[in-house]
């Protein structure tokens, strides 16, 4: 993307003018969370200012028109992932809440004790925890696939983990801290040449790189709004059809149900046998605006645009002596991870901070992959759409000074 078109699309982000400490904001925690457009947060206030009213129960037309724009709103998800079914789109929370409810479901119908499921080692907490959860309540076992030094899963391994024990499989389609992406597509076909189930945690991956959950041939695939432009608390879980219809629902309330008798309840049909209680309409048609606006820009283009972005700020940390780059795969997103000699990574995070840059450090809720490689943390800068060269050319600056100051 040339520098006008670059422009054009930070004038969009509101929050891109703020000042920090006096500084002009330099935002490299995108990560964590992106920053939000003009027309996310034009859209939120046209939802409770022209359509707010309970949906799917109304039938006043206000209702209607709210449920229209939720229903629509799961279609862009839908299309946007790659399934023309909208079924196969159930809105939640985000990543987190949808892991939670396929461990749950799916391990409700097809877990039993001594049973098996694959997570990797560079899972973030939220793709591990609810399978521990899962294996303490059925008494199963958790296997991990290991990396090798520059952050790759080991393939070999992970054959040699399936076998006739392992239920699911569930690894992230991007490291969140090494930046790594996974051959997701080689995963689930060796998973299936078994006939095993996978998850991909598409947190990381849905708003960097292009996914279609048909061509991945993916049974379950999860992300968060938030990171794409959205904002908090909504998020998608594609499943599959004949796996959402298999598994029970993961919360019981309005909405799930088709009826209900005090000898026995029967559930709503797809996908809303999976959305329990009022859904977050609001959030919904912002998260459609979030992606629409995604499309225009081309996530091709975002794609080409952050991997020239990483290429350079690779280069240029390296300038920084003693620096060590976490996570260096032939294949990565948008995330520079790093340490400088002894310099703990929480002291270069404060100080950058001073200067305006947001950094994020630590160990980015993925404390067994970092005690996996034996360091306290990284500092780890993530870039998106609205970052530019010269605002890495400020942060290396910036780093320079702090190590020399801590050093
Ligand atoms: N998975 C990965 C790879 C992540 O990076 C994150 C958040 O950083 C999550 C899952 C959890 O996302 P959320 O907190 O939005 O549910």
């Amino acid at each position: 993307m040339d520098k006008i078109t670059i422009e054009k699309i930070r004038s969009e982000f509101p929050i891109l003018n703020e000042k920090i400490y006096d500084k002009p904001l330099i935002y490299f925690d995108n990560g964590a969370t992106t920053q939000k457009p003009q027309c996310v947060l034009d859209r939120i206030i046209y939802g409770y200012e022209h359509l707010n009213a309970n949906i799917h129960r109304g039938v006043h037309f206000l209702s209607q028109r709210a449920t229209e724009a939720h229903e629509n709103a799961r279609k862009t998800v839908g299309d946007f992932l790659g399934t023309d079914k909208r079924e196969e789109i159930i809105f939640t929370r985000g990543t987190t809440e949808a892991i939670n409810l396929v461990a749950f479901s799916f391990g409700e119908a097809f877990c039993n004790e001594g049973d098996e499921i694959v997570v990797s080692v560079m899972e973030h907490h939220s793709n591990i925890v609810p399978w521990q959860m899962l294996c303490e309540r059925k008494k199963m076992t958790l296997r991990v696939i290991p990396m090798n030094e520059k952050g790759e899963l080991d393939m070999d391994i992970y054959k040699s983990l399936l076998n006739e024990r392992t239920r699911i499989v569930s690894v992230t389609h991007v490291s969140n801290v090494l930046g790594t992406i996974n051959p997701v597509k080689q995963i689930i076909e060796i998973a299936h040449a078994q006939n095993i189930p996978v998850l991909i945690d598409g947190a990381q991956a849905v708003p960097h790189i292009a996914v279609d959950v048909k061509e991945l041939d993916v049974d379950f695939y999860v992300f968060s709004g938030h990171k794409i432009y959205a904002p908090t608390g909504i998020g998608a879980l594609y499943g599959k059809e004949k796996w959402l219809n298999a598994i029970p629902p993961y919360q019981g309330g309005g909405e799930m149900i088709a009826t209900v008798r005090f000898e026995k309840t029967t559930y709503n049909e797809l996908p809303f046998k999976f959305e329990a209680g009022t859904p977050d309409y609001i959030g919904s048609t912002a998260l459609a605006e979030a992606v629409r606006y995604v499309q225009e820009i081309g996530i091709e283009n975002i794609a080409a645009y952050e991997h020239e972005l990483t290429v350079y700020a690779t280069k240029r940390i390296q300038e920084i002596e003693n620096v060590r780059i976490i996570g260096q795969a032939d294949e990565k997103s948008a995330v520079v991870s790093f340490l400088v000699g002894e310099i703990h990574p929480y002291d270069i995070g404060m100080l950058l901070d001073r200067l305006g840059i947001a950094v994020r450090t630590g160990h980015h809720c993925a404390q067994p992959l970092i005690d996996s490689i034996g360091i306290p943390g990284t500092v780890r800068a993530s870039f998106s759409l609205y970052n530019t060269k010269e605002e890495i050319d400020v942060f290396i600056e910036a780093l320079k000074r702090v190590v020399m100051m801590l050093s």
